[in-house]
């Protein structure tokens, strides 16, 4: 498993950083965002729809669990927080083994569930409008991609 880090300094970056990411992401791809209230989780995946093509705004599904969004690919935001350790299976493989992408915030409340091929992000708020991401790629496909993003 190979780990990358990168700063940003505004949401703007962070992004700017999502939407490269999305770019370059596959049909089945699977990434996980891990980070207190507050790091930027939804924000990153704002930038990952953009990154995706999806036109339409992404706010927090902390609602309604899954939000589904359609750019170059079908798109899947999950936010399982609500979860927490009920281990509720929500057919997540039908969306995992997909044709879209699937971003998943608080992802190890559903730990058993996740393929593990996959992308884990993990955010660190230094303070408060600088982040730490780290990005831990499970493939040598998502290591090529971070190689990419972050050179
Ligand atoms: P989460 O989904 O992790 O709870 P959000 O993305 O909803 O977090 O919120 C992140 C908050 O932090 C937003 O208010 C955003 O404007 C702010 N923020 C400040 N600096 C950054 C940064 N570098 N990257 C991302 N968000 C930032
Ligand atoms: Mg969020």
């Amino acid at each position: 498993m190979a780990t990358f880090e990168i700063y940003t300094y505004s949401p703007e970056e962070t992004m700017d950083l999502a939407e490269r990411l999305g770019e370059k992401l596959l049909p089945g791809d699977v990434l996980t965002l891990e980070g207190d209230l507050g790091a930027g989780k939804t924000t990153f995946t704002k930038g990952l729809g953009r990154g995706l093509g999806v036109k339409r705004t992404i706010n927090s599904p902390t609602f309604t669990m899954i939000k589904e969004y359609q750019g170059r690919l079908p798109f899947y935001h999950m936010d399982v927080y609500r979860l927490e350790e009920s281990e509720e299976d929500l057919g997540f493989d039908e969306y995992f083994s997909g044709e879209g992408v699937t971003v998943v915030e608080w992802a190890h409340f559903i730990e058993e569930y996740l393929p593990t091929q996959r992308l884990d992000i993990v955010i660190n708020s230094i303070n408060e409008s600088k982040r730490l991401f780290k990005l831990e790629a499970s493939s040598s496909r998502y290591e090529e991609v971070c190689k990419e993003i972050i050179g």
